[in-house]
């Protein structure tokens, strides 16, 4: 069931495009991640999308409903990670909680809340004590104190260390367990690809694609990297490196000192024939790794740039 829909939706800020043409659609329980680097447009569609910010164009549907004629119910179904700055740093996270609960009809119990973004031990510290990570939590559980079905989180891990990062990740996968439906944005590859049912790349205001992640790494060209290391010096690897170039499979070979990266569209055959090269010459191979494809070189095939965290 598709529980947003998003069609040709536009925003400038003067000259500035920042949101040329956007359209997508959402299904209920999914997590969907819109993937971008800085400035490509990501917080401005989340915004219109969170009725924040009017659309030059373009039309936004939560089912059937639409923020001119409906605002008050879709207020109900959504909920919206606030800024730190909307927190009050003297209440406690419960006190927070409790406050934001009261501007509701209804919302799920506060300490149900409190064990959802593991806080409950923090419950009755000041905001201003807790850490980076604490907080974004605790937004989250700001987002979540109505009960809505769909949760906005913009940039929820941005400038948090990785394993603040991994906690904020639980709690997005047990917003999924919960049946909820999350609109993600990130411009880390990796949170994209660990998290999403979908992932939505924009760049400079546009899609550049939409698909699951594993799709979009299948759409990839199917070669891949194999980095050999050897032991027995530059010679062994020089060598390798013009027998390699002489072989079918091998679309492309390059070295750097002892190491050698080749691309190939059949890594099996290529690796048995540099086995039998390397075992006949008698070279000691240190470290072979195939490397798998990312969210990253999708992003590098469909744009031509590099990705920059
Ligand atoms: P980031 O990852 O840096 O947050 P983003 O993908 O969320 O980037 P937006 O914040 O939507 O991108 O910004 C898109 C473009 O619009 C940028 O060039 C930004 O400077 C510009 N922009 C956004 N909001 C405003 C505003 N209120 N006034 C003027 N320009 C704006």
């Amino acid at each position: 069931m598709t529980v947003l829909e998003v069609k040709n939706l536009q925003k400038s800020f003067g000259t500035i495009r920042a949101v040329q043409d956007i359209s997508f659609s959402v299904k209920a329980g999914e997590v969907f991640t819109i993937i971008g680097p800085n400035g490509a447009g990501k917080t401005t569609t989340l915004e219109m999308i969170e009725g924040l910010v009017t659309p030059d164009q373009g039309d936004i549907h939560f089912g059937e409903l639409n923020w001119n004629q409906d605002a008050i119910a879709i207020k109900k179904m959504i909920g919206v990670q606030p800024q730190s700055s909307a927190m009050f740093d003297l209440l406690t996270p419960e006190e927070n909680l409790n406050l934001f609960a009261s501007f509701y009809e209804q919302s799920r119990p506060t300490d149900e809340i409190l064990n959802l973004i593991n806080l409950t031990d923090h419950r009755s510290n000041r905001v201003k004590k807790l850490s980076g990570g604490q907080r974004q939590r605790l937004a989250i559980g700001l987002a979540m104190i109505s009960d809505p079905d769909i949760i906005f989180l913009d940039e929820p891990t941005t400038g948090l260390d990785p394993q603040a990062r991994r906690n904020i990740w639980d709690i997005i996968l047990e917003l999924k367990n919960l049946g909820k439906t999350t609109i993600l944005t990130t411009h880390y590859m990796e949170e994209a690809e660990k998290l999403s049912d979908r992932v939505c790349i924009v760049d400079q205001g546009l899609i550049v694609t939409v698909d699951t992640p594993a799709a979009l790494i299948e759409k990839l060209t199917k070669e891949r990297e194999i980095r050999l290391t050897f032991l027995d010096g530059i010679e062994a690897a020089l060598e390798t490196e013009l027998f390699s170039k002489n072989l079918a499979s091998v679309a492309r070979a390059e070295r750097e000192g002892t190491s050698l990266k080749l691309w190939t569209l059949h890594p099996e055959n290529t690796l048995y024939d540099l086995f039998k090269f390397t075992k006949e010459k008698e070279f000691q191979v240190e470290q072979v790794s195939i490397r798998e494809m990312s969210l990253e070189d999708v992003f590098i095939s469909f744009t031509g740039k590099e990705w920059r965290d």
